[in-house]
């Protein structure tokens, strides 16, 4: 589960930080998009509340039009006798006794004169309509009809949001029953108290209402623009921060390797010389061996000793002897092979070991050396020698007894006047 979370966490801060930026502007674009639309849909929420006060308040006056069974007004230019009322109606149009010519004006007939009034001053305009109108005027649009055909089918109500010439309105419908004295007029078409004859359509300008949603909006995509940008700010100060802890992780990274590589050089060199140490040396050998053994291959070790090295420092000085056994190390480390194990031993004694190499090859290869070395001129002293010890692995050897061996056939050229390559004889065993 780690691996899995480390492989989608990406280890570069950059990379880190730009991802947060595009997550954090996603949140934010989201955040804006889902107010902005329960913005728009409480404004349309309103609008339909509006639109339906209106149609309470005029059912409300349509009932007390019809609680006093219709009323009469004077007729004047904006008020005509109703043409629609049925010719048997007795008294439409009367003349008071003081002269005055009054005509009988009942709910819808008020209704619709006042939606006429409306439609000039605001813009809201109702509609008394029905599938079966009387009058062509009454007649429904698109919206409505449906609306209508929905009441037939048991709806209370019918609302929506509609767009007519570029422009978005909210449209409520609501059943218009009839009652008792509707039935003047609309009995003839069948209809009994109690049903559904039509309804009482509202169409209200969503503008008027948008013109105050559109400063909410700039309010609103304010507010969130300065969120989105405080927000990548503390991104960015943090960014700074978590590249800054980086670089110093890294550098500590890079200093604790360098560290570790030192000491670990220093474990296994020899600071005078810059060869392996004893140390390494015991551990090569020893995995040497055991590969030497499981695949049957020869292995030599040729242990040598700078001859009178200590007349040396006497004479010329500890650093002198220092600068030998350096030059010493640089002279054989060139004529043995990369994989060869070259190492100082103790204070003057080196050895090596040379992989697939018998007694034989590998005492011509100290003869080798030694030869070099004496005819070498070192810094400083001139001519030095060195005595060599070679002893072969035998199958019961561990590398104690093998450097052991090799050193006794050192000591042996010691006795034997030094300068010297010896070896002890093959069929000594391990033990021997
Ligand atoms: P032999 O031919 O019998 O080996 O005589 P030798 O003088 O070489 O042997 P001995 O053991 O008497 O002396 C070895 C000297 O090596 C003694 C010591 O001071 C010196 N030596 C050991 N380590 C170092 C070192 O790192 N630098 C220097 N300059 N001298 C060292
Ligand atoms: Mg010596
Ligand atoms: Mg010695």
């Amino acid at each position: 589960m780690n691996k899995l979370i480390h492989r989608f966490i990406p280890h570069h801060p950059g990379t880190y930080s730009l991802m947060l930026a595009l997550c954090w502007t996603a949140v934010m674009a989201l955040s804006l998009a889902g107010s902005l639309t329960s913005l728009r849909r409480e404004i349309t929420t309103i609008a339909g509340n509006i639109a339906g006060a209106y149609i309470d308040k005029d059912v409300l006056y349509r009932n007390w039009n019809a609680l006093h069974g219709g009323i009469y007004v004077p007729i004047n230019q904006g008020l005509a006798p109703n043409a629609f009322y049925p010719p048997s109606m007795p008294d439409r149009d009367v003349v008071t006794p003081s002269g005055r010519h009054l005509t009988f004006v009942n709910p819808s007939y008020m209704m619709r004169q006042i939606y006429d009034l409306s439609r000039k001053e605001d813009g809201i305009t109702a509609h008394i309509t029905s599938l079966k109108p009387l009058n062509p005027k009454n007649a429904p649009s698109p919206w409505e009809a449906e609306g209508l055909r929905e009441f037939e089918r048991g709806g209370r109500e019918a609302r929506g949001v509609v767009s007519e010439g570029g422009k978005r309105y909210v449209r409520l419908m609501r059943p218009l029953v009839t009652e008792e004295s509707c039935l003047a007029c609309h009995a003839q078409q069948g209809y009994k108290k109690g049903d559904i004859r039509g309804g009482i359509s509202i169409r209200m300008p969503m503008g008027l209402l948008e013109a105050g949603l559109g400063k909410q909006l700039k309010h609103l995509a304010l507010a969130h623009a300065a969120v989105w940008l405080l927000g990548l700010l503390g991104l960015f100060a943090g960014s700074l921060g978590l590249r800054r802890r980086t670089a110093e992780r890294d550098l500590a990274l890079q200093e604790l390797k360098q560290a570790n590589a030192l000491l670990q050089s220093q474990a296994t060199t020899d600071p005078v010389t810059g060869i392996l140490n004893r140390r390494k040396c015991c551990e090569l050998l020893e995995s040497a061996i055991m590969e030497s053994k499981r695949y049957g291959l020869p292995l030599a070790l040729i242990f040598f000793d700078v001859d009178r090295f200590k007349s040396i420092n006497d004479t010329y000085g500890h650093d002198a002897g220092d600068s030998v056994l350096r030059e010493l190390a640089g002279l054989v480390s060139g004529m043995i092979r990369k994989t060869d194990i070259f190492s100082r031993f103790g204070g003057e004694e080196f050895v090596l070991v040379v992989h697939n190499n018998d007694g034989r090859t590998a005492r011509m290869l100290a003869e080798k050396i030694r030869s070099r070395v004496s005819q070498h001129s070192f810094i400083h002293v001139g001519q030095v020698t060195a005595s060599f010890g070679v002893a072969r692995l035998y199958p019961d050897d561990s590398a104690e007894s093998l450097v052991k061996r090799a050193d006794q056939a050192m000591y042996s050229a010691k006795h034997a006047g030094r300068n010297r390559v010896e070896s002890l004889c093959d069929c000594h065993s391990a033990a021997a």
